[in-house]
């Protein structure tokens, strides 16, 4: 059986909305992708609630469900709608984990009600028009409580890079081609799109020194990732297969796993990453359904010579179109950079379509143990690199290790980040015979560190 969601009339690339906005060319957000945030008008004392993005405005979830514009009255002309009744009370709340728990045909079923009341034509328009609030007066919070946070490790050319710098001989360690690597994160330090956090300070120990020394953190880098934000949760006991796997995503945002290296080559044996990672993950506010990126589906195909996954880990559907082509990009701007009014420096592009391992198989080998996943839990991809060096995801491995500046400005070249600076994830999706969806933008500052201990 294939999980990959087929396409439907959301997906028609013909579709057109009668908010012009969202029919500009290169807009992130017209009628086929309709992702979820939470917000609230920019320093309003109002809730925050969620929030449906539509070209440059938000619907407003506690606005439509106030107006029972999909409620009784329109109960009758639609079959899905008391399920998308449902959902948008549930995406009424100030997080979306009520809405995601209640699964992706709830999902689905909000899809398309927005969908269609949001066509050329369509008579629920004037009544929807009461709803939107432009996104350029709206700010953000999490889109939903994270309980659980696990970061992977699912670029190959990412991880042959870094073990390359610590292991010259053996690059890839063994277990990488069988088993998805990940490891629990923290999140109470995630934050969305404009965080700002101080420089970390901890333990590094000098090239040549016999012993460490405390300070702020003098290889502070950021990794270009893709956050997974899961729907409907499993009881404890009870793996996830394969088949199911994507009906308990409930979608996908940009992420950005800020990491001091230098902490972190000292502190990582054995047990992994720990305080190199758990000071701030930038995450972006808009999440993007996996129903909006079915169009973009292509076949999962590992790296010449590798191994087939074990059979828990395969499937029809996920050999067919377990991967997904989301273009990746990284930018910088300095602090001067901004003063001056100078766009930001892009840094590398890739695409998610080379990750090694899928999200099906993510969520099915988080759950082969028994672990229970919850709604609103988020899983990170791992740093996205692509097969060539230019398609890096992270300074470490753009400035090889720390041993090559990178030009990022007319005068101003970096190795790892410096105080000031801002790191700017962007995703879309675009090909032939589609109509382009994007992510928005995670974007996160660090300021200087506070006084060593
Ligand atoms: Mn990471």
């Amino acid at each position: 059986m294939s999980h990959s969601i087929p396409l439907n009339a959301t997906h028609n690339p013909r579709a057109r909305s009668w908010l012009e906005s969202a029919n500009q060319i290169d807009c992130d957000f017209p009628i086929q992708n309709l992702p979820f945030a939470v917000f609230r008008r920019r320093g309003a004392a109002e809730q925050f609630r969620g929030g449906v993005a539509i070209g440059d405005q938000i619907i407003d979830l506690a606005a439509l469900a106030r107006s029972d514009l999909f409620g009784a009255t329109a109960g009758a002309a639609h079959a899905g709608a008391a399920q998308a009744a449902a959902g948008i009370r549930a995406g009424a709340l100030p997080s979306l984990n009520a809405l995601m728990q209640l699964g992706s045909q709830v999902l689905s079923a909000v899809r398309d009600a927005l969908f269609e009341s949001l066509l050329t034509g369509s008579p629920l328009q004037s009544g929807l028009q009461h709803c939107l609030v432009a996104q350029r007066d709206a700010e953000f919070s999490l889109p939903a409580q994270i309980g659980d946070y696990t970061d992977f490790y699912t670029s190959i050319y990412h991880a042959t890079a870094v073990g390359r710098m610590l292991r010259p001989d053996q690059p890839l360690l063994p277990n990488y081609e069988w088993v998805p690597i990940g490891y629990h994160g923290r999140s109470s330090s995630i934050g969305v799109s404009q965080q700002c956090f101080r420089r970390p300070i901890g333990q590094r120990l000098p090239p040549g020194a016999g012993q460490p020394v405390v300070g702020p953190s003098r290889r502070l880098d950021y990794e270009l990732e893709l956050g997974v934000f899961v729907g409907e949760g499993n009881a404890a006991g009870a793996p996830i297969p394969m088949a199911d796997a994507e009906a308990h995503v409930f979608g996908m945002c940009l992420l950005n796993d800020w990491s001091a290296r230098d902490l972190q080559a000292w502190e990582y044996q054995p047990l992994g990453p720990f305080l190199a990672k758990n000071f701030a993950t930038t995450v972006s506010p808009w999440i993007i359904t996996l129903e909006a990126l079915a169009p973009f589906r292509v076949p999962f195909v590992r790296p010449e010579g590798a191994p087939a996954p074990l059979p828990y880990l395969d499937s029809p559907g996920n050999r067919d179109a377990g991967a997904i082509d989301i273009r990746l990009e990284a930018l910088i701007q300095s602090a001067t950079m901004r003063e001056r009014s100078e766009p930001p420096h892009c840094l590398s592009s890739t695409s998610y379509r080379h990750a090694f391992w899928t999200i099906g198989q993510l969520i099915t080998h988080h759950t082969v143990n028994g672990c229970n996943l919850r709604a609103g839990d988020l899983l990170g991809t791992g740093t996205q690199s692509g097969p060539t060096p230019a398609e890096a995801g992270s300074l470490l491995e753009l400035s090889r290790g720390g041993s090559r500046t990178i030009q990022i400005g007319a005068n101003e070249f970096r190795t790892f980040l410096e105080d000031g600076d801002s790191v700017i994830l962007r995703g879309w999706c675009e090909k032939s015979g589609a109509v382009r969806i994007g992510f928005g933008s995670a974007e996160g500052k660090v300021i200087e560190g506070s006084s060593p201990v």
